[in-house]
């Protein structure tokens, strides 16, 4: 972004100045990952809410984006890619609740192959279209219910959850490579905890990261 876009805008709050205030917070809150803090600022989070919420975008803060959702809170999306990728060896992520797109225009690029499962064909039209303007090509979407995993394409290396499940859904367990990182907010609303599973040789290691506020990963088609 530069000075006569925002001059265009007549708003400024798309600036890079605006971007680096976001990526210091995140820095501040305990972002350490030099690569997702790139993406940050790299990835034009205006295009993925409506043009009325565009001076918000660069807030940490979730946004609606129709159908009763919301594009995730920066900080989260951050820690989420964060955490997916800390030790990460693998090529192939699976990610769950395309929603907007954005956490999935961060991710792509630090990966070999994203591919991304949503219920609502709407979101996941304009998603797609989203990040083929921003030239990122090596994500595969599909519309779908994500407690079902993408089996064709399985095992993941990785597998990110962009919505919050009672319990842990067992197709995504299954889905995971030996060795694989599944990110997932999991819990009730009002006590949704961010979890990270690694799967070992014989078993699955669980570990509690954040409390976080997502929407339901919602049951069935
Ligand atoms: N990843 C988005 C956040 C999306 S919000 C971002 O970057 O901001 C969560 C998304 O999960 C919503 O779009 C919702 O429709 C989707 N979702 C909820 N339940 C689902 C399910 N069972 N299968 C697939 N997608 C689901």
């Amino acid at each position: 972004m530069n000075g006569a876009s925002d001059g265009i805008r007549g708003i400024g709050m798309t600036s890079a100045r605006t971007r680096d205030r976001l990526v210091q917070r995140l820095r501040a809150h305990g972002i350490r990952s030099q690569a997702v803090l790139n993406q940050i600022r790299n990835v034009p989070r205006h295009l993925f809410v409506d043009e009325a919420l565009a001076s918000r975008a660069y807030e940490d803060t979730a946004l609606p984006i129709g159908h009763g959702q919301t594009i995730s809170q920066p900080y989260v999306v951050a820690r989420m890619t964060e955490a997916l990728l800390d030790a990460f060896t693998g090529e192939k992520v699976l990610e769950i609740g395309t929603g907007c797109g954005y956490q999935t225009a961060i991710l792509a690029p630090l990966v070999k192959r994203v591919y991304s499962v949503e219920r609502i064909p709407e979101l996941l039209k304009r998603a797609r279209q989203r990040l083929r303007d921003l030239d990122i090509y090596n994500v595969q979407f599909r519309p779908g219910d994500g407690w079902d995993g993408w089996h064709k394409y399985a095992p993941y290396d990785g597998i990110i959850v962009a919505a919050a499940a009672p319990e842990m859904p067992a197709r995504l367990l299954e889905q995971l490579a030996p060795g694989g990182r599944l990110i997932i907010p999991v819990g009730p609303a009002g006590r949704q905890e961010l979890t990270l599973v690694t799967r070992r040789d014989d078993h699955f290691e669980r570990c509690s990261l954040d409390p976080v506020s997502f929407v339901p990963l919602v049951p069935g088609k």
